[in-house]
């Protein structure tokens, strides 16, 4: 388990974020963002995806669909998910297998299955501040990711905050 955390001041910054993210995750990581609307998951998104080969323009919300696939990463949003079947009829749990990056906006939706599941699960809780100020908190539930993403961070110029 490792744990860090981030403040970003802008828009661009948050993308910057989410592409240092990208970058520093390995394959088959399973990213929970939980949050308010507004408070920039999707934007944290589109760096992820940047850092993974593929164009931000790309990344929706809000969107109905609730599944977005490409070739290395799945971008799900359960916001508008109707109940625990309907993701069963999505694929959900053999996504969650599958060695691509996946994403999930509204985890608490589903939130039995992550619970004690030995997924490789990092947990980032997105809040707002004030104005256009975020705070990410990042927790890594198997490994050390923290400390890399941390020093990531600092030499990126960002305000990181001790935990
Ligand atoms: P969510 O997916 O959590 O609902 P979005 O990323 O879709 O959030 O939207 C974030 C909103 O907040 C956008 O309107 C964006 O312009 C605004 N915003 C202001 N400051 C920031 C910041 N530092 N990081 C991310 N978004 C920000
Ligand atoms: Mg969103």
């Amino acid at each position: 388990m490792s744990k860090c955390r981030v403040r970003t001041f802008s828009v661009e910054e948050t993308r910057r974020v989410g592409e240092i993210i990208g970058s520093s995750v390995p394959e088959g990581t399973i990213i929970l963002l939980s949050g308010d609307l507004g408070c920039g998951k999707t934007t944290l998104v589109r760096g992820i995806a940047k850092a993974l080969g593929i164009p931000e323009d790309e990344i929706s919300s809000p969107s109905f669909n609730i599944v977005h696939e490409y070739d290395s990463l799945v971008h799900i949003d359960l916001y508008r998910l109707d109940s625990i079947e309907a993701l069963e009829d999505l694929g959900f749990e053999e996504i969650l297998l599958d060695r691509r990056i996946k994403v999930i906006e509204w985890p608490q939706m589903a939130a039995d299955y992550f619970k004690e599941s030995g997924l490789p699960i990092i947990k980032i809780s997105c809040s707002f501040c004030k104005d256009d100020e975020r705070e990410f908190e990042i927790v890594d539930t198997v490994g050390k990711i923290c400390q890399k993403l941390e020093n990531k961070f600092r030499s990126g110029g960002f305000y990181v905050k001790d935990s």
